[in-house]
């Protein structure tokens, strides 16, 4: 098993697939998985950029010529069906990460750009299903797979698939979750805000630092976060971790020169949000936080955008996908710890938009993606294939050769 993993996984890793650019790995994957069952390439179209769910933190990408992948091996009938959701996108090379898409095997660990996130999650999908076909097993409900384009930036090519409706009895989607089964999923926002500031001479008087700003603008949003967070306590699965729902502001820009005050500031981040709140709410909270910080300038020198909005989502930790799932990992030696995720991802899109129990579960770690050391190990990969074929043979039923 471990072979077809290594050398499905070093393929994909080879493809250099940035957002916007997956397509040879989409059709790799496709002819690949065409050995499991029917695989189609769903087109995807410009139109997707009017969903409201649409998120847009890369302006101007384009989306003609390219494709997510819908697998489906159907069952004999009479089962439960199981959807997997996982991506072929993966985020640029990191500092420090030399020839990120040159995949590199030492000690039984794969490295490389995508090694976890999440092409490690797509070879050990085609790991389990390939086990299942050797071994002639046949399911009787149907197993499918949305093997998306565009998580990266916001969940843009799981949109287009839930778009189309898709029914199945429960979903699996595949991050490297360390073989933790996460049930219940922080949302997030990405937020721009642009204060715009009166430019002048430093020697001037009368003017307003857009800078300054945006450095207000920050201590608000700090003050709004802590008073979120306190509001946010008490919520099962989340509660263990001291801060599940944390602001990062990554990105400031502002002015063009030292002795210039500048006009405009440019300030980019994402604010983490639990099943207490909508996005909406949260950004309705943003939004008054700013107006009613005390800064008489601020209050009408500001806009605020979001390009990124997930829900939180939980599912019953006794759910039978859960406990199921827990049962196999227990069986094979996994600890199947039931847990929260402190990160947002595609999930929300199956359980708050398509109404199917969701989970999240993969090996790997999330301390490795987007790194520059991003690895996974061969044994953990197949630990977590052979949980997904008992899980499978247990779920969609039938499971004798
Ligand atoms: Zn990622």
């Amino acid at each position: 098993m471990r072979g077809i993993t290594e050398q499905f996984l070093c393929d994909l890793i080879r493809f250099p697939s940035l957002p916007g650019n997956e397509q040879q790995a989409v059709e790799y994957a496709g002819r690949r998985f065409a050995e499991l069952g029917e695989v189609e390439q769903i087109p995807l179209s410009n139109a997707l950029r009017e969903d409201k769910d649409y998120s847009d933190p890369v302006p101007g990408i384009e989306y003609e010529g390219r494709s997510n992948l819908r697998l489906r091996v159907a069952g004999t009938g009479g089962g439960r069906s199981l959807l997997f959701n996982t991506h072929l996108d993966v985020v640029p090379a990191s500092p420090g990460q030399d020839q990120a898409f040159e995949p590199r095997v030492s000690v039984n660990r794969v490295y490389g750009r995508g090694a976890c996130d999440a092409k490690g999650q797509v070879a050990t999908l085609f790991t389990a299903l390939s086990a299942i076909e050797r071994l002639g097993v046949k399911l009787n409900g149907d197993v499918l797979a949305h093997l998306v384009v565009e998580e990266e930036v916001g969940g843009n090519g799981t949109l287009a698939m839930v778009r189309r409706g898709e029914q199945a009895d429960a979903c699996i989607v595949m991050e490297p979750t360390d073989m933790r089964i996460l049930s219940s999923v922080r949302g997030a926002v990405w937020f721009r805000i642009t204060c715009t500031g009166r430019a002048g001479h430093s020697g001037s008087g009368g003017t307003v630092s857009a800078l300054k700003m945006a450095i207000r603008t920050i201590e608000i949003l700090e003050q709004y976060h802590a008073r979120l967070l306190a509001g946010s306590r008490g919520i099962p699965l989340f509660d263990q971790f001291t801060n599940p729902m944390p602001i990062t502001f990554g990105k400031l820009a502002a002015g063009v020169w030292p002795a210039t005050t500048p006009a405009s500031a440019s300030l980019e981040g994402v604010l983490g949000l639990l099943p207490n709140k909508t996005h909406q709410a949260v950004a309705e909270e943003m939004r008054e936080a700013i107006r009613d910080g005390a800064d008489e300038w601020l209050r009408d020198h500001f806009k605020l955008e979001f390009m990124y909005r997930h829900d939180a989502h939980v599912l019953d930790p006794g759910h039978p996908l859960v406990k199921g799932l827990e049962a196999c990992c227990r069986e094979t030696g996994t600890s199947g710890e039931v847990s929260a995720m402190t990160a947002s991802c595609d999930s929300w899109f199956y359980s708050n938009q398509l109404r199917i129990p969701t989970v999240v579960f993969g090996p790997g770690s999330l301390r490795f993606a987007h790194s520059n050391e991003e690895q996974i190990g061969l044994d953990e990969s197949a630990a977590a294939a052979t949980i997904l074929v008992r899980f499978l043979a247990e779920w969609c039923g039938g499971g004798r050769p």
